[in-house]
């Protein structure tokens, strides 16, 4: 184990570990961001197909008005 500085806080709380990284001052774990990041991605991924039915909706609706 290793004492680093952390990348989020500055503080030299950082425990470098061989499983996992953790701050001891302000509880960064690098594997939450990465969870985050993975449901952002899951999230946008879900919620694309429903965002362009709606603009297709619209522009149908749009196209209708000016035929
Ligand atoms: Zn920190």
């Amino acid at each position: 184990m290793s004492i680093r500085f952390c990348p989020r806080c500055g503080e030299k709380t950082y425990e470098v570990l061989q499983s996992h990284s953790y701050c001891i001052n302000c509880s960064y774990f690098p594997e939450d961001v990465e969870r985050d990041r993975v449901n952002e991605e899951i999230c946008a991924a879900t919620t694309m197909p429903a965002k362009i039915k709606d603009d297709l909706a619209r522009w149908s609706k749009a196209l209708a008005a000016v035929m």
